[in-house]
């Protein structure tokens, strides 16, 4: 660091005011990850309330040389959105930036500020009468910033693209601290190298969000929910192709979950009630949106589920009556990672795969760890109609779970990611390299891909200031 810290706090404190730098107290809430996989310490948490102040922040860490953590709702599962150990990082939180600026119904887009939480911006775009399709189960506390940061999927992607294809434009800081204005509305713009998609997914290492334009849609008739038994991972992928053929665009939401997720989420949330997964080894969640009505959602619904029946794909199932039954059926999809959490620490894999490779995936992975590791416990559960698996193992029961992850969780990754690059996957689907997966990027990624992007790095943030240590792990100092 070339200014002194104490510089640098002050001239922090008189950009975005003393109430917004925290030095003192418990900052966990900001230093450690959702995961609890790591606690920090910044040097200050700063909270800028505007663009203009974000760049200014910029603009003092970088004169100082001080290294800044982005962070929105801090629900990343990739730790990516906490300080180092060091104590000389500003953990800039994106927070207070929670605004939507304008919504023109005309261009069905909304222009929104880094900070909002995604649950309101799912409830601002439906007070408009629109609809913002991005879900995922951490969208009371995660923020848009975050969700384009990481290129967020979540449940609606089989319909509507992840945080990617539902972002028209950016409003960037640069890592000098200048302000890039690129909340672009518009659907079509062949004007050179496309920038917001640069700093899409990037994760906070190229620059900071601070704004975006993005797509709405029109909200439709009806959405239901069905709850399907389903013989083996082999039937549940024919049930997509089934669903696929039946509902085409309707089809918005397909997850599978396997039996033992489950039964987490009976243990540990039993008056959810979890149906039907007694006597099963998966279950599939669909939901099918439908511009037309309700009665013709559940018409093609039930004519799809009868179908699937007389193949055998599907062993039972149940339609949701009311919205508040299928609330209940999500709500129980979404309380896997908690139930998971309730059960204790695990080891995550975010995987993606061609839809038609999953089930030998499954059946060759699983039997390999079954043989690597005596009573070991997965968690297999995602977003199939993308092919992304949340592919978790859970610590053989009574044993202690942190010295098993210290042991085991880099021979279970190479493990399951060498099976993933067999079957033409990607070791992250949704949730980003982080500084988790930072060291096992380049055994899985081209090498030529990875020069690329050191290169686009060192061009943007010459002086690796941005988040530095995640999705590029640094160098060690003599390979320099
Ligand atoms: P943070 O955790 O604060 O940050 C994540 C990364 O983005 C960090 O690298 C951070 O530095 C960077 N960042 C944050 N804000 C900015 C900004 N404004 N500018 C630049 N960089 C920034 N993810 C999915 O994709 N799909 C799911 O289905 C899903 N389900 C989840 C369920 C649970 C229960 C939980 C806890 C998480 C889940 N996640 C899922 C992961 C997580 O919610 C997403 O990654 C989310 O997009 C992170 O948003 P956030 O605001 O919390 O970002």
């Amino acid at each position: 660091m070339s200014l002194n810290p104490a510089d640098l706090l002050t001239t922090l404190r008189h950009t975005v005011g003393t109430a917004h730098v925290l030095t003192d107290g418990d900052l966990s809430v900001y230093e450690q990850d959702w995961r609890r996989r790591e606690h920090g310490r910044a040097l200050a948490v700063v909270r800028p309330g505007s663009t203009d102040e974000v760049a200014a922040v910029v603009r003092a860490c970088t004169a100082a040389g001080a290294s800044i953590v982005p962070q929105g709702g801090n629900t990343g599962l990739a730790v990516g959105s906490v300080p180092d150990g060091s104590g000389t990082q500003v953990l800039l939180s994106l927070k207070r930036l929670d605004h939507v600026r304008a919504i023109d119904t005309a261009n069905l887009t909304f222009t929104v500020e880094a900070g909002c939480i995604l649950q309101n911006l799912q409830a601002a775009a439906q007070d408009a009468g629109f609809l913002f399709p991005l879900s995922l189960a951490a969208e009371g506390s995660c923020t848009i910033g975050g969700n384009l940061a990481t290129n967020a999927g979540g449940t609606q992607v089989l319909r509507y693209g992840n945080a990617r294809e539902l972002c028209l434009g950016l409003e960037v800081v640069t890592p000098q601290g200048q302000v890039w204005e690129g909340l672009s509305g518009l659907r079509k713009d062949n004007t050179g190298y496309d920038l917001r998609d640069l700093f899409i997914g990037s994760e906070g290492t190229l620059g900071i969000i601070t704004a975006a334009t993005l797509k709405l849609y029109p909200q439709p008739a009806a959405r239901l929910t069905a709850w399907a038994a389903v013989p083996s991972m082999a039937a549940a992928v024919d049930l997509l192709g089934l669903a696929q053929q039946r509902l085409a665009a309707g089809l918005t939401g397909f997850e599978v979950m396997n039996q033992f997720a489950l039964s987490l989420v009976d243990k540990h949330y039993p008056q959810l009630r979890v149906p039907l997964w007694r006597d099963t080894p998966w279950c599939v969640l669909l939901e099918n949106s439908d511009h037309e009505s309700e009665a013709h959602a559940r018409t093609q619904f039930e004519a799809l589920l009868e179908a699937a029946l007389e193949v055998g794909c599907v062993t039972d199932a149940v339609v949701a009556e009311s919205l508040a039954q299928a609330k209940g059926l999500w709500h129980i999809r979404e309380s896997i990672p908690l139930a998971q959490a309730e059960e204790g620490l695990n080891i995550k894999h975010d995987i993606s795969l061609p839809v038609s490779r999953i089930p030998t995936f499954v059946a060759e992975t699983d039997a390999a760890l079954a043989q690597a590791i005596a009573g070991v416990r997965l968690v297999n559960f995602g977003h199939l109609g993308d092919g992304n698996l949340h592919y978790n193992v859970q610590a053989p029961e009574g044993g202690d779970a942190a010295q098993f992850l210290q042991r085991e969780e880099d021979r279970i990754n190479t493990l399951v990611f060498d099976h993933v690059a067999r079957h033409g996957g990607s070791i992250s689907a949704e949730h980003g390299i982080g500084s988790l997966k930072a060291a096992k990027l380049p055994h899985y990624k081209s090498p030529v891909a990875l020069g690329l992007m050191r290169t686009i790095k060192q061009a943007l943030d010459p002086q690796g200031l941005m988040n530095p240590g995640r999705v590029l792990a640094q160098r060690p100092a003599a390979a320099a």
